[in-house]
């Protein structure tokens, strides 16, 4: 062997090493991206390699094959499509690895499909119902959304849309609306119009679970709303209540009147949630996800509460940043330390992920993100 000849097969043997690794220790995505100087496809798709192949096959590619990442992803591709309940998963995976030490990676790949094909006949994936929906709009400021799922239930959704369309049609007899476009439109009404952001038409609310509190009888409830205590000071009843039900849907007061009477003095979503306006502003501060390289419009995104709400965070604009269920989940809450928290840069109030309580704050600098006022303002700020 030349030089190059064994520097490259050292190479494949690090390779089927690394995804031996990858598979034992199942690293986050990102953190993959960062330690190994790869682009975020590139380790998503080496995880994605390392969760479809058991892991014996890159132990037995590194020491008995000398075959890398490229072979074992058309191995590891071919799996993948295996729909035929009857072959053996692990002899099959054997048979590709004996293939791949004669064959090129693209006469694998290739011997792969044949193969395939033969042993998938009269064989199909179930595959699960779905809806998706393009992130960028067209040229017309259109979005595609597209899915599928059981027939039965399509043809339902369809009967009641093109009802609903036909009505349209009916109530806009000069226009020439065709059905297709009636369709979106009835389709677009029956969402958005069932979205309720009043807490008093919650149709869940009488399902939810209740807290009723009796405030400590030495405050005094005013009309205002608001409640005098012993020593004089005036408090807004929600706050109480608020606190005093962090873990509750809802909450109910009755408290003493001036009358000396207990009575019902008012029915409270808790504020949990941000409402829609604090979401708008949030929005435009931040028009996608706060986590770094995050594409997640802030419009489908969680109103995160930066000081947790369940330690006492207020659900006010300053604490809150919109983030995408799956970095929501993610956020540390606690002192833990494991995936890092979303926090606000304390003089341009920019939101970043603070990895570890010593570490600087990281932005999400896609270009959409950068358009956020937050950035904007910043620059005021410097520039003054
Ligand atoms: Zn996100």
């Amino acid at each position: 062997m030349n030089p190059l000849q064994e520097a490259l097969t050292q190479r494949l043997r690090n390779e089927a090493q690394l995804l031996e690794l990858i598979s034992t220790t199942n690293p986050k995505k990102e953190d993959l991206a960062r330690w190994g100087g790869f682009s975020e496809k590139t380790a998503a798709r080496l995880l994605w390699i390392t969760r479809t192949l058991p892991t014996w096959v890159f132990h037995t590619a590194a020491r008995t094959h000398h075959i890398g990442i490229a072979a074992l992803d058309a191995i590891a591709s071919g799996i993948n499509k295996l729909c035929n309940p009857d072959v053996d998963k692990h002899a099959l995976i054997r048979d590709y690895l004996t293939h791949a030490d004669t064959l090129s990676v693209t006469e694998l790949d290739a011997h792969i499909r044949t193969h395939l094909n033969q042993l998938n006949k009269n064989h199909t994936i179930p595959r699960k119902a779905r809806l998706a929906f393009n992130a960028n709009p067209d040229v017309n400021g259109h979005c595609f959304l597209q899915g599928a799922g059981p027939a039965e239930l399509v043809a339902q959704m369809r009967t009641i849309l093109t009802r609903d369309a036909e009505e349209i049609r009916r109530a806009h007899p000069n226009t020439d609306m065709k059905l297709s476009e009636a369709m979106f439109s009835a389709l677009a009404h029956k969402i958005l119009s069932e979205r309720n952001t009043d807490n008093n038409h919650d149709p869940y609310l009488p399902y939810r679970p209740c807290y009723v509190i009796a405030c400590d009888p030495t405050l005094r409830y005013h009309s205002d709303g608001k409640v005098i205590t012993t020593d004089g000071s005036l408090i807004n009843l929600t706050d109480i209540v608020n606190q005093e039900t962090s873990t509750y849907g809802y909450a109910i007061a009755y408290t003493l009147t001036e009358g000396g009477d207990y009575e019902h003095a008012g029915t409270w979503g808790l504020e949990r949630f941000f409402n829609n306006h604090q979401r708008f502003i949030a929005t435009i501060e931040n028009p996608l996800c706060a986590h770094p390289g995050c594409n997640r419009p802030a419009t489908n995104c969680q109103g995160h509460h930066i000081h947790a709400w369940s330690h006492g965070g207020a659900t006010t604009n300053w604490n809150h940043a919109p983030l995408c269920a799956p970095h929501n989940a993610q956020n540390d809450d606690t002192n833990t330390h494991h995936n890092g928290r979303i926090e606000r840069c304390p003089t341009t109030g920019i939101l970043g992920l603070k990895r570890h309580p010593t570490s600087e704050l990281q932005f999400n600098n896609l270009p959409v993100a950068r358009k956020g006022i937050r950035r904007w303002l910043a620059q005021l700020k410097q520039n003054e």
